[in-house]
């Protein structure tokens, strides 16, 4: 069997989901499980949170069939709603929450002839431009929702779009604009993603939508997850399967990009783009080999990348391997290579195979 694996802690994420609960205390939450639980399975996510999460949200029906499977009651948060109207009778039959940001969506459902009335979320652009009504919008279509035969409870929703730069003027902006709306009667509010839900208070509301913190990994560019108290959800790990000694000028991989400025020892390392691991890596990006960090070098190919090992003497064939998780933090590589963490855990291919643990 080919030495990659990504182990997913799934105490990890019950902790991270704890901890959310704690920085909104007797408020509610929805565990955000979209795209496969951002790359940790969908289905072990869902089961490792079913006695806690007060519900689940989702990016379409598709991923929400897969959840009501595992839950027959939670509650399941469509956050971007029907993408066609024949969806509404399967969101119907499934009990979903349902967000509305279109007109379009608010006549289809209008229209529909469903089997028991939707909770409906009507999306506001409170400044982000992405999803959503204006304010003006949200109070004409409240008195046609409110009362209409397919709708359950109304409830307010938006999202932030600079949460994760703490301190962000358009974030207080936002705040503004949702809570110039509290006059209209709405069932349930919900604002914050994980970045709102752990440094601002005012945008708590009755519902948290958390995501990336769940899986220990942080929704800002100056505040580590350990500092935040978060557990890594995902250590991706590989072997060493092959130890070279390269004479200085002599080059590694693809494209001779890398060269030998001395003597080097190299290990070829069982993890590659394909993998999910991100081909920008540049070079000197650290690699946990047999137990310290060592610098990638040279282009990162499908199937492999090479590590200078020249100091780490105990580094031999067989060695052990972390990409990212309990010692790399995926946040620190996401950095690294310009990206997030969100995106690079998200990545990780269908190839890997998965292994959870429960401690
Ligand atoms: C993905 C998503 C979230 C979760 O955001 P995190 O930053 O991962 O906590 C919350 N709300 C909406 C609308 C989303 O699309």
């Amino acid at each position: 069997m080919r030495p990659l694996l990504a182990t997913i802690d799934l105490a990890a994420i019950q902790h991270n989901y704890a901890l959310a609960q704690r920085c909104a205390p007797g408020r509610q939450a929805f565990a955000v499980v979209k795209a496969n639980a951002y790359g940790h399975g969908v289905r072990e996510v869902v089961g490792a949170l079913l006695e806690l999460a007060d519900g689940f949200a989702v990016a379409s029906v598709e991923e929400a069939v897969v959840v009501r499977e595992l839950h027959t009651s939670t509650r399941i948060l469509l956050l971007e709603g029907c993408f066609e109207a024949a969806e509404y009778a399967l969101a119907a039959q499934l009990g979903l929450d349902v967000a509305v940001h279109t007109a379009e969506q608010a006549d289809a459902l209008l229209a529909a002839d469903l089997q028991q009335p939707l909770r409906v979320w009507l999306k506001l652009d409170s400044g982000m431009h992405r999803l959503g009504f204006s304010p003006a919008e949200v109070r004409a279509w409240h008195p046609r929702l409110r009362g209409a035969a397919q709708v359950a409870e109304l409830n307010l929703l938006s999202h932030f779009a600079c949460a994760d730069e703490r301190g962000h003027p358009l974030t207080e902006e936002q705040v503004e604009v949702f809570l110039d709306l509290l006059d209209l009667d709405f069932d349930q509010r919900s604002l914050a993603n994980s970045a709102a839900l752990l440094t601002i208070p005012a945008a708590h509301m009755d519902w948290q939508r958390p995501g990336i913190m769940l899986y220990g990994a942080t929704p800002f560019a100056d505040l580590s997850a350990e500092e935040l108290g978060l557990r890594p959800a995902m250590s991706l790990t590989a072997q060493v399967i092959a130890v070279h000694e390269v004479a200085a000028g002599q080059s590694v991989g693809y494209g001779a990009s890398w060269m030998a400025p001395r003597d080097s020892r190299i290990a070829t390392v069982s993890c590659g783009y394909a993998d999910g691991y991100p081909r920008q890596a540049p070079e000197g990006t650290s690699v946990w080999v047999a137990g310290q960090r060592a610098p990638l070098v040279g282009r990162v190919s499908m199937d492999m990348l090479t590590v200078d090992i020249s100091a780490v003497p105990e580094a031999q064939l067989g060695s052990a391997v972390e990409l990212w998780g309990a010692q790399l933090p995926v946040d620190e590589l996401a950095q690294a290579c310009g990206t997030i963490g969100y995106e690079l855990l998200s990545k990780v291919t269908a190839r890997v195979p998965r292994r959870y643990r429960q401690f």
